[in-house]
């Protein structure tokens, strides 16, 4: 399902209560009345499918990726908070109840008390969900009571935005209308319901063991997991699973963390984590035998698919290499005859993940590994600095490799500068794949 189809369906789900409210053929008000009402119809609908864009539903985000799926979440629950904060200003009809003569609500905007506080507390409940989640890095909140807050606090707006529909809406006071409000509130709640409550029962019976944690490069460690019982996870190299280990398979104690592991090696998982907070900060102090709920695959940073691409560049900032780690032990494993490079830009050579491995998988795999430092030692050989547009044009459109596929893992402003970097000497956008390591 390519993504114009996710996007036609999210077009038909959003629209369809304006299409309903076309079909009642009710008798028009002010243009400015109808702006309002269709204005507020929208960011009820565009709020209630927020929920299915949560990036934990592997139907879109093995299309798209996980971070694709969060940044237009983010995106349109702002467009959504401009509508719904619009709304009640367009307004020109007289606040009033509705006199008994007029039965489709036409000469006056219901504003009782029952029909107008939910409204007031879904227009003051959806801004303080938005601020909170722009102001959530500035305020330094831990990130799992931010989760927790910010699910509550949606839940709160979508049943309280249904309500005041329901009680003061002239469209919404049609059955058929009434009943899609009712049914996407429902839908929104069972998307929540199966993050929350379904997947983590079902988790809870196919459960992990920590193996080892051992360093793997400076502040970075390397985790190993084994399934408890025959089970195990159904992934393709490259995709990332949420990982909690050590508590209970409903708490919100989990973070992302891409496979480093290759499917054909077996059952057992491999992490590449870096120190960077409360929860990573701890990762070398975990005990072999932890308990362990792997929730995933999800993502869609993987090579299958691209079997005409003749060659593979795969191009790692920092831990970004974890994910493209996966990919080559997987064309290792599998003995993928197309030649690939792997570019792997870090700050200092004490930084580089699994040097040895890569230089076996050099030496027999023939994958062509050019290390990049910012902060080379003495004596270096390699290239020295960032993984520029200079570097590029001598790897890629020197070497002819514009129609090999360009697999991308590592800091957002790296990520910006590669790929238009490879844009620019005629790698086609089809061809890049790329992940950030950013959810939220
Ligand atoms: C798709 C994906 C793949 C990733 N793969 C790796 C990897 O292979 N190796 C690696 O070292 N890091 C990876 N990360 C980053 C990793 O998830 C964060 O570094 C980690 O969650 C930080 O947690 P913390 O509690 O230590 O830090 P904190 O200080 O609590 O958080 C630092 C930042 O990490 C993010 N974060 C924290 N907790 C969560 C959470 N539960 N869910 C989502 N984001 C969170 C937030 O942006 C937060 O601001 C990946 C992230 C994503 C989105």
């Amino acid at each position: 399902m390519p993504a114009a189809a996710l996007i036609a369906i999210y077009l038909g789900l959003v629209l369809t209560p304006l299409a309903l409210v076309w079909a009642q053929g009710l008798a028009p008000r002010t243009p400015w009345d109808e702006l309002a009402s269709g204005l507020g119809l929208l960011a009820l609908a565009m709020i209630l499918v927020e929920f299915l864009q949560l990036g934990r539903f592997r139907a879109v985000t093995s299309r798209v990726g996980s971070d694709v799926v969060m940044r237009t979440h983010q995106l349109l629950a702002r467009v959504a908070l401009i509508f719904a904060l619009a709304h009640p200003f367009f307004y020109v009809s007289p606040l009033a109840p509705a006199p008994d003569w007029d039965t489709t609500r036409r000469m006056a905007v219901e504003y009782s008390w029952p029909a107008i506080w939910p409204g007031i507390l879904a227009w003051l409940g959806l801004g303080a969900v938005v601020a909170m989640a722009l102001a959530r890095d500035v305020a330094g909140y831990r990130y799992e009571i931010w989760r927790f807050l910010h699910g509550l606090g949606a839940v709160l707006v979508a049943g309280a935005g249904v309500l005041h529909a329901l009680r003061a809406g002239r469209y919404s006071a049609d059955p058929t209308l009434g009943w899609v409000w009712v049914a996407g509130l429902v839908l929104a709640l069972a998307a929540l319901a199966q993050i929350y409550l379904v997947a983590p029962l079902l988790r809870a019976r196919r459960p992990w063991r920590v193996a080892s944690v051992t360093p793997a490069a400076l502040n970075t460690w390397r985790l190993r997991l084994m399934p408890e019982g025959g089970h195990r996870l159904n992934y393709r190299a490259g995709q990332f699973a949420w990982l909690n280990i050590g508590h209970s398979p409903f708490s919100l104690n989990e973070n992302p963390f891409s496979i480093a592991s290759a499917p054909s090696e077996g059952p057992q998982l491999e992490f590449i984590i870096k120190e960077l907070g409360d929860f990573t900060d701890r990762i070398g102090q975990i005990a072999p035998g932890t308990r362990a709920h792997v929730e995933g695959p999800h993502g869609h940073l993987t090579v299958q698919g691209h079997a005409d691409a003749p060659g593979l560049a795969l191009i790692a900032g920092g831990v970004g290499i974890a994910p493209l780690l996966g990919i080559l032990r997987e064309l290792a494993a599998t003995n993928d005859p197309r030649p690939t490079l792997l570019i792997y830009g870090n700050r200092e050579e004490s930084q580089i993940v699994c040097a040895d491995e890569l230089q076996s998988l050099a030496r027999d795999h023939g994958t062509e590994i050019l290390h990049v430092l910012s902060e080379p030692p003495e004596g270096w050989q390699g290239p020295r600095g960032l993984i520029d547009a200079d570097l590029l044009r001598r790897h890629v459109a020197d070497a002819g490799r514009q129609d090999w596929l360009f697999v991308l893992c590592g800091p957002p402003p790296m990520l910006r500068g590669v790929e238009a970097a490879l844009i620019d000497i005629g790698v086609p956008a089809p061809r890049i794949l790329s992940e950030q390591f950013v959810y939220d």
